[in-house]
């Protein structure tokens, strides 16, 4: 049975949020930034955040040309535009809250990697300059095939790339850690391994319920915010969200190593950059998307493969190299490209941000999230 001391002090806040990731964090700065009086809680299951915001690449990114002449055929010129912007904003958000240091934000440009196939893409690049030009005051996208010797790419496969002076890399575990510490000095509570079973929306308040070990305790709070990624349907069936698992592979240190930079290929879908002398590598999600389609931490050995293929005869003919070990990541998906906020239940908001890009979109989400949070 519990103390009447664990009762009144640890079980009841103003707000709860459900999940520590990126977008669970932010969104309880975000609250505690405008409403310093109100008690945040936020519970997560894992020992540390155990979701994609700590699996991610470090993409400091808002879209290569290739993904945004697809989307303005998809959603149109107008939305593209928005959907960048909302992006953008959201990277300066977060480069406001934790500072660039502490996030190790590094501005090595962002580069595309074109095949013979999709050297048309350069009859877009004029137009998609123009149309971002209202937000970044100059051309965004430029041809940079200079490069390809430069970094040492597969020239028989390399015919082009596409440098985005705009875009970084950051590191992922530091800009987490310094996000948790920034959240625990605006004086919200973290209770970690704290997994959330169930929530029920009473009327006068919501209670959530979490498994600890054989019991189950009961949280309670006025509002809920639920930032559980790709996992939401867990709690809420009924809610459009699709998980997407990501595999990705690092080498060990290679000397002398000469590709500095983020780099896109095949449309977005296999990404890589430099990280401390290392290649990070990861996508081929399209060559098996049902398998994918899952919220279970595996490695897919056929898209592993791929990767390791690609690895030696695209981005490093030539050069040694050894895989040093491999992970998976789940990402979320919705309907739309753009991120939403639903209520499931009465005083329960439940956030999707990302479809892949949460690091740029997160910050922003949450401040949306903490403002309907916390209004009337
Ligand atoms: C392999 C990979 C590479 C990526 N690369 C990039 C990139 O380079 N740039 C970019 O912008 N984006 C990238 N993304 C996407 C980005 O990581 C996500 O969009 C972002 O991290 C989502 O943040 P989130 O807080 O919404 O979700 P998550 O980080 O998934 O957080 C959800 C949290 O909820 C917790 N949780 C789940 N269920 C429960 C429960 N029942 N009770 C309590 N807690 C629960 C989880 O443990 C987790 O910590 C990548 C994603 C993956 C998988």
């Amino acid at each position: 049975m519990l103390s009447i001391w664990e009762r009144q002090s640890f079980l009841h806040a103003d707000i709860i949020i459900i999940g520590g990731g990126i977008l669970g964090l932010s969104t309880a700065c975000s609250i505690k930034e405008q409403h310093p009086e109100r008690s945040v809680l936020v519970l997560e299951r894992g020992i540390f955040p155990a979701g994609a915001s700590t699996k991610n690449a470090g993409f400091a990114c808002f879209g290569s040309l290739t993904e945004l002449v697809a989307d303005a055929a998809v959603l149109g010129e107008a939305k593209m535009l928005e959907l960048v912007e909302k992006r953008w904003r959201g990277l300066a958000l977060l480069d406001q809250r934790l500072g660039e240091e502490a996030m190790d934000y590094q501005h090595h440009g962002g580069f595309e990697l074109l095949t013979e196939a999709q050297m048309g893409i350069h009859k877009h690049t004029d137009l998609i300059n123009q149309l971002l030009f209202s937000l970044f005051q100059m051309e965004v996208f430029h041809s940079a095939p200079s490069k390809i010797t430069e970094f040492g790419f597969n020239k028989e496969i390399v015919k082009d790339i596409v440098f985005n002076p705009f875009e970084a890399q950051l590191d992922t575990g530091k800009m987490m850690k310094a996000l948790i510490a920034k959240t625990h000095s605006l004086g919200v509570e973290i209770l970690t391994g704290a997994e959330v079973d169930a929530v029920h929306a009473t009327g006068v308040r919501v209670e959530v319920e979490v498994r600890d070990g054989q019991n189950h305790l009961q949280f309670t709070a006025n509002r809920v915010a639920v930032c559980t990624n790709a996992f939401l349907p867990r709690l809420f069936p009924q809610m459009n969200v699709r998980p997407g698992r990501g595999q990705v592979l690092i080498t060990k240190p290679i000397p002398n190593l000469r590709l500095k930079g983020t780099f896109h290929y095949d449309e977005g879908f296999y990404y890589f950059r430099n990280y401390n002398g290392r290649v990070l590598f990861g996508g081929g999600r399209n060559l098996d998307l049902d398998t994918e389609a899952t919220t279970e931490f595996e490695r897919n050995e056929f898209i592993l493969n791929d990767l390791k293929e690609k690895l030696a005869t695209i981005i490093l003919p030539n050069i040694p190299h050894e895989i040093d070990y491999t992970w998976q990541g789940i990402m979320g998906f919705g309907p739309l490209k753009f991120p939403f906020i639903e209520m499931p239940q009465p005083n329960v908001f439940a956030a999707l941000g990302c479809n892949g890009m949460g690091v740029a979109l997160s910050s922003l989400l949450g401040e949306e999230l903490a403002e309907m949070i916390t209004g009337n």
